[in-house]
């Protein structure tokens, strides 16, 4: 059964047993775990197995970039496992599959990594230093979307929240807060959705595995897990701005419902994309190669803007609590309402997630 697992160190357990699933098909699989610079009993595992005759395409799945997620990222790793191996030709199709790109993070039930770094914001060639522009409503913002203090009383917390986000709302509109909150940011290493000063080990890591490991592929295709973001109950597959194909063609083609582009119209802006550094991977390193990757976003709070506040307060609380600390009946509640953003406990969001990951793997498989 594709269950969610209890731990990071399960999760891994798990995973690391998948190998002889894999190797009775592609004989030669193997998999590698790599340990964290910065904690190295914590590992991002990677089983990979190159096709036995010709490398026609490559089946790459990815979970845990941000920590927590992986959970979710778990149980649809096993449901690949379990349903969909033994539909691949082996003789033909070839598979990269990660578990944990953000080991501590997974480990820590944390999103961000031990860095208060958002990875999925830190995939960046070059210098990080002309960065610290890119996202001008953040420094304004900053007192209301990182307070520097304890949290030492919910309700006055939520309080207020409440009236700064109405204050805000006139000043910037709702849009505007959601972009400087979500694009990720360079300026505060204790805010919210902070993208890093540097390049992480943990992006380092990921860069080479996909270096290596897209190399002499015809057609690759890279679905990476995510949850938190788009409507309740309802996966939205998220596709990179280098992704030139429209929408419905995609939602056809990959099974998804609901497909949205990574824009301030349909999802919101990112610097410092996996996804979108993949893509210039290939465009620089394996030009004319077919190319497709996009995040599975399983829906969480819902996407009004009564529930988008409501997730950035989560957010906020969250990292205040972890920057400044607190007391323990403000712990207990704001782990609570994290728990729910990112690994609801109705066990019916859990079967619909999977239902709706089957539809994607089903039309990658065609
Ligand atoms: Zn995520």
């Amino acid at each position: 059964m594709a269950t969610v697992p209890e731990s990071y160190t399960q999760s891994r357990s798990r995973f690391q047993a998948r190998l002889d699933t894999v190797t009775a098909r592609w004989p030669e699989a193997i998999l590698r775990s790599i340990p964290l610079a910065y904690d190295p009993n914590l590992t991002t595992d990677v089983i990979s197995a190159d096709p036995l005759v010709s490398k026609d395409r490559l089946i790459v799945i990815t979970t845990g970039e941000h920590g927590i997620e992986g959970f979710l990222g778990s149980a649809v790793m096993e449901l690949f496992f379990e349903e969909y191996l033994t539909r691949l030709d082996p003789q033909t199709t070839g598979l990269l599959l990660i578990h944990a790109i953000n080991p501590w993070g997974m480990h820590n039930w944390e999103r961000q990594n031990a860095r208060n770094v958002d990875l999925n914001r830190n995939f960046i060639d070059g210098d990080f230093e002309p960065l610290k522009k890119t996202n001008p409503d953040y420094p304004a913002l900053s007192p209301y979307f990182a307070p520097e203090k304890p949290l030492n009383d919910v309700s006055a917390a939520c309080r207020d929240f409440f009236f700064a986000t109405i204050k805000n709302f006139a000043a910037f509109g709702p849009k505007r807060i959601r972009e400087a909150a979500l694009m990720g940011q360079y300026y505060a290493p204790k805010g919210i959705y902070h993208g890093g000063m540097e390049l992480q080990p943990e992006t380092k890591t990921m860069m080479e595995v996909y270096r290596e490991g897209f190399a002499g592929y015809a057609d690759i295709v890279h679905l990476d897990m995510h949850t938190g973001y788009g409507p309740r109950d309802q996966m939205t597959l998220v596709t990179s701005p280098h992704e030139k194909r429209p929408a419905a063609v995609l939602s056809e083609k990959f099974g998804a419902p609901r497909v949205a582009a990574a824009n301030p119209d349909e999802f919101y802006t990112m610097q410092g994309d996996m996804i979108d550094w993949e893509y210039k991977l290939v465009e620089r390193e394996f030009p004319g190669i077919k190319f497709f990757a996009a995040t599975c976003e399983f829906g969480t709070y819902g996407d009004s803007i009564l529930q988008a506040a409501h997730s950035l307060r989560t957010t906020i609380v969250k990292n205040q609590l972890n920057q400044h600390g607190g007391t323990s009946q403000a712990k207990e509640w704001v782990e609570k309402e994290f728990r729910e953003l990112y690994l609801p406990s109705d066990p019916a969001w859990l079967v619909k997630a999977l239902a709706d990951a089957r539809m994607s793997f089903d039309a990658v498989m065609k």
